[in-house]
């Protein structure tokens, strides 16, 4: 695995320039159930909290980072120096806008897409310089969020070769069960993503049906290969509902140094 643990972040090497990696529980501010490092704000935690949580790893990659406020959709946000200006004189935690994607080709501004069992997904092409995020859930896989991550790149410039991406920690194949006509519906669309889960009941495996998608566009990805749903060192949203409880989110973040 490409990845290691350093300063709370697990990193990625996305090519020279270029910061990447997906956030743990660890490292954090908030108590139970959130513990600790919570970056999301619609989870019931504090926002100063969220705000601290926030600044830590803005800290680690040694930029700002901006978020969107995430709907499940397939938009993908454009941050350029007004959008940034914009973001930046606002209170935080502010969300830069709605959408599932966000993409810039500013240095020295970090993006970060926010899951708790969905698919984070971090681009960069660091010869055309131009970065994105992308939150593949069951629904943004199905409508293509990541198709639409690199149409926004290679609008500015990206080149699907060079382009390098990283599927980050999410519900794997054998534990995100679903109704039979549900993964019908997904795997009809992405077949790569048809899968049972260890009891042998109809599942999803949306990681892979993320890395069929890039791998069908060209782009080079590496996979963090870690199960949210069973990693006690990860968020869950599907663990903490089996439990009766809430949780945290954590992130994918890219920027260009
Ligand atoms: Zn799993």
């Amino acid at each position: 695995m490409p990845a290691q643990f350093g300063a709370g972040l697990l990193r990625v090497d996305l090519g020279p320039g270029v910061v990447a990696g997906f956030t743990t529980r660890h490292g954090g501010v908030s108590p139970a159930p959130w513990s600790s490092l919570d970056l999301g704000t619609s989870t019931g935690d504090d926002p100063a909290r969220v705000r601290e949580n926030r600044a830590r790893v803005e800290g680690w990659v040694g930029a700002p980072v901006a978020y969107a406020a995430q709907v499940h959709g397939d938009r993908v946000l454009a941050l350029g120096p007004d959008e940034r200006a914009e973001w930046e004189a606002a209170e935080p935690p502010a969300a830069a806008g709605e959408a599932d994607g966000l993409v810039t080709a500013q240095e020295g501004l970090g993006l970060g897409v926010l899951v708790a069992d969905c698919v984070p997904v971090v681009l960069a092409d660091p010869v055309a310089r131009v970065v994105a995020v992308a939150h593949a859930g069951r629904r943004g896989v199905s409508l293509g969020v990541v198709h639409r991550a690199l149409d926004a790149m290679t609008q500015r410039g990206a080149r699907p070769a060079d382009v390098r991406a990283a599927v980050g920690p999410a519900v794997c194949g054998r534990c995100y069960e679903v109704p039979e006509a549900m993964r019908d519906e997904v795997a009809a669309l992405v077949p790569e993503t048809w899968a049972t889960t260890e009891a042998g009941t109809p599942a999803l495996d949306l990681p892979r049906g993320v890395l069929a998608q890039l791998a069908a566009r060209g782009v080079e990805a590496v996979h963090v290969d870690r199960c949210t749903r069973t990693d006690a060192d990860l968020f869950s949203h599907r663990r903490a509902t089996a439990t009766g409880t809430t949780t945290g989110r954590q992130a994918g973040v890219v920027v260009l140094t």
